[in-house]
């Protein structure tokens, strides 16, 4: 059995800039180590397999759900899974070090219940559902289709930020940084 570690856990509605938050909070703790989830969706611009995701066919993920590997795991869009493998949580804690999420809102409770005591959970917070939606239009990666499923489900997630530890701001991307490093640092010192 692997030695139990710390989590810290990142969830937001799609283009809240959770994981620009999350890769900055990586350049500045050593201590932290990103779960790679694993997804059925395809890389998107430069991602990387094995870095920013596990691309894996739809098939073997059934497949992997069937064999009880996932942690967690979500139909985040129809036809499109996403999920931490519990092999990702153990081979970040035999490190010793302690493991950031990048995750959906439902995701992110759900770990926040398997693991309280030794995460916490964070809601990264938009300035507003306009600004979301304009974000998630500009990314422009995704079909009208799936761009519109992205605004219905960042509604519905908003909702959900009191069941969080912390809901942290990010109107300004620079103070949201500042707060999110604060918030690390007390965590990862605190026994
Ligand atoms: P994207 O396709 O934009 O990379 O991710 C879509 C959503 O799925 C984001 O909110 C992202 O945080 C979330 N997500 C990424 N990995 C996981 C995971 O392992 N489990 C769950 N539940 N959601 C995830």
């Amino acid at each position: 059995m692997t030695k139990e570690g710390k989590l810290i856990i990142f969830s937001a509605p799609s283009g809240a800039g959770k994981t620009t938050i999350v890769h900055h909070l990586l350049t500045k703790f050593p201590e932290l180590e990103f779960s790679i989830s694993a997804t059925t969706r395809k890389a998107r611009g430069d991602e990387q397999p094995g870095k920013d995701y596990y691309f894996i066919s739809k098939e073997e993920f059934l497949h992997r759900i069937a064999k009880k590997e996932f942690v967690e795991f979500e139909e985040v869009y129809s036809g499109t899974f996403y999920g931490t493998l519990r092999t990702e949580i153990d081979r970040i804690w035999k490190k010793g070090k302690t493991v950031i999420f990048d995750i959906d809102v439902e995701g992110g409770l759900h770990l926040k219940k398997k693991y309280d005591g030794n995460a916490l959970a964070i809601f990264v917070q938009p300035p507003s559902l306009d600004v979301l939606i304009e974000r998630l239009t500009a990314r422009a990666t995704d079909s009208k289709e799936k761009l519109k499923e992205r605004f219905i489900k960042a509604e519905k997630e908003l909702n959900y930020a009191p069941q969080f530890d912390i809901i942290l701001k990010n109107y300004d991307l620079q103070t949201a940084c500042n707060e999110a490093e604060e918030l690390v640092r007390n965590f990862i010192t605190k026994n």
